[in-house]
């Protein structure tokens, strides 16, 4: 250890970035620290640095104690757990792992949408029963569907690169982007009407915001023309989830993947909505965690609080 500054470390972060910081800093961690919020409450008091990934909720009551803090790092995308106006006010620095993890994301969106207008889920499942339903399902290919994103920042650009290799036509919606200058891939931006009217797959890029907030609903569900496809890899939330299940039960849309939801862990009035033979994919908040990923964003971090204490 070369520095004296004291690092809280609340959830999982890559074991040689961890040892890396132990020769720097006196570092606490415990990887379901952000479980124990009295002991957080505590242990912050003194700490100089803390670095947390998305379920330490790190809002005024912890922020109050930590008077020495000057350094939060997040080890991931996305502020909503932190409260960002305190820590401005207060002078501590946030440093989100800005695009570290954007590729494993962008392979999700492919990946889910492949499976989704195939309806993998849907043939899986009776193929497991016996069924052998060859013929009975109609799939299609995503060559030459038009993809619209919602949200254009780092994902996603990276998803438009992702998915425009892979035959799909790219439309995007985000209104703080003027205009797109991209000379190797032709991308629309439309409006988030003509989003909902032109879309075979939507996936959604959006931070959680009071303005994001329930913004894909029942009323933007009936404007969806195509029976598109949604994939929510942003925030749960953004999407409501009880007029996201009505409108696939009602054929407006084909198929879902939800890798977020409003409520972590998913409850049992949510998932018991959910049957077998559906077209949708759920998977538990991992669409931006891969081992290569959780290199990228731990060692980023890692630096980023190494030069900030330097
Ligand atoms: P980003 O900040 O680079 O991009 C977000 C984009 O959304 C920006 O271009 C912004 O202009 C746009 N935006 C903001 N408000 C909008 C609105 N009301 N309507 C339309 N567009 C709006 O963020 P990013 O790195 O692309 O990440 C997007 C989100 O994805 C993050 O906020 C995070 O919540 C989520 N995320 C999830 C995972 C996961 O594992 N599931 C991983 C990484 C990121």
């Amino acid at each position: 250890m070369n520095n004296n500054k004291k690092i809280l470390i609340t959830e999982f972060i890559d074991q040689n970035s961890l040892e890396n910081l132990y020769k720097k800093f006196d570092v606490r961690y415990d990887e379901k620290l952000y479980e124990k919020k009295k002991e957080i409450l505590q242990i912050i008091k003194d700490c100089d640095g803390l670095i947390v990934r998305n379920k330490t909720q790190v809002n005024s009551d912890i922020l109050k104690n930590a008077s020495n803090l000057k350094f939060i790092g997040r080890l991931g995308v996305g502020l909503d757990n932190i409260d960002t106006e305190y820590c401005k006010n207060k002078d501590i620095y946030v440093q989100p792992a800005t695009g570290m993890n954007a590729d494993s994301v962008a392979e999700y969106v492919v990946s889910s949408s492949m499976s989704l207008i195939k309806k993998i889920p849907i043939f899986h499942n009776g193929t497991i029963k016996g069924e052998w339903p060859r013929t009975k399902i109609k799939s299609r290919e995503i060559n030459q569907k038009f993809l619209g994103l919602i949200g254009f920042g780092t994902i996603g650009k990276k998803v438009a690169d992702y998915c425009s290799k892979n035959g799909l036509k790219i439309l995007a919606y985000d209104p703080y982007v003027k205009e797109i200058n991209n000379k190797k891939i032709n991308i629309k931006l439309l409006s988030l009407n003509e989003i909902y009217e032109k879309s075979d797959i939507i996936s959604i890029h959006l931070p959680l915001t009071d303005e994001t907030k329930n913004m894909i609903n029942k009323s933007s569900f009936y404007l969806m023309k195509n029976k598109p496809i949604i994939i929510n890899t942003s925030r749960g939330g953004i999407i409501n989830e009880n007029d996201l299940i009505e409108a696939y039960n009602k054929n407006i849309i084909s198929g879902f993947a939800l890798d977020v939801f409003e409520n972590e862990p998913i409850k049992s009035d949510f998932y018991n909505k959910i049957k077998s033979g559906m077209n949708c994919i759920l998977t538990p908040h991992i669409s931006g965690v891969t081992t290569e990923s959780n290199i990228r964003v731990s060692d980023f971090i890692v630096k980023k609080i190494t030069d900030f204490f330097n």
